[in-house]
């Protein structure tokens, strides 16, 4: 097996495990392997080990992959920041996107996205830590923003997603328990929504137990990032 199988296999057991562990059924969570920095190449390895969901962040690296993949089963996430004036290239490309956070950028997408595909799959970003630099709405403005989504007919509203401070287990505990909540609650008034975005390479376990249906793991699977880039 190469390292890279080994990996995924790796994560794949610690996701069983945890569900077990918090007596749900793993297939209820779907493993997003988050690709951003490495290769085609390592998503194609992966590709052939049967995985399907793939995240990214950085646009023009991004589309460069999806552009020389052309396995027509993938599912591209979008989880980075998104500046309104890149929104097209979303729309166009990708079949998620996580960092929903404002009216303004539903509205673009909505226009965006091309009548013959399906609607765009979209979570809101929950700040649940509430840190100042980082992006994400508050949980109070929560509903006011599904609303607004909710009328657009090229997006679907599928749940929230959100990326805590690192911090102690127990403040993480709290800061997943409170993202489950207004989850459960927004399922209760959209029939679309399913899914609860939360769980990264060192915490898995713990967003698992609480409730998340999609974690989205990068180290874990194909090891250390080489370099950071910004665009
Ligand atoms: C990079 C990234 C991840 C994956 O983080 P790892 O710790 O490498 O698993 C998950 N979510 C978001 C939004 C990211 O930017």
């Amino acid at each position: 097996m190469t390292d890279l199988a080994t990996r995924l296999g790796g994560v794949q057991q610690r996701i069983t495990q945890a569900a077990i562990t918090a007596q749900r059924n793993p297939a209820e969570i779907t493993l997003l392997a988050v690709s951003k920095t490495h290769p085609a190449e390592a998503i194609a390895e992966c590709y052939a080990l049967d995985q399907r969901h793939f995240a990214e962040n950085y646009l023009q690296e991004s589309l460069q992959k999806i552009s020389v993949l052309n396995q027509a089963d993938i599912i591209w996430h979008f989880i980075g920041p998104l500046q309104s004036n890149k929104s097209r290239a979303v729309a166009e490309h990708f079949h998620w996107l996580h960092t929903l956070d404002r009216a303004k950028l539903a509205e673009r997408l909505n226009d965006q996205r091309p009548a013959h595909l399906p609607p765009l799959n979209v979570c809101i970003q929950v700040n649940i830590s509430d840190e100042t630099s980082k992006s994400g709405i508050s949980l109070a403005e929560v509903p006011a923003l599904a609303a607004h989504i909710q009328q657009f007919p090229h997006l679907c509203l599928r749940g929230l997603m959100c990326i805590p401070a690192p911090q102690e287990t127990d403040l993480l505990r709290a800061d997943f328990a409170k993202m489950q909540a207004a989850f459960l609650s927004l399922r209760q008034t959209y029939n679309t929504v399913d899914t609860l975005s939360m769980g990264m390479s060192d915490d898995l376990e713990i967003a698992i137990a609480a409730g998340s249906t999609m974690v989205r793991i990068g180290t874990a699977i194909f090891g250390q990032r080489e370099y950071h880039k910004e665009i």
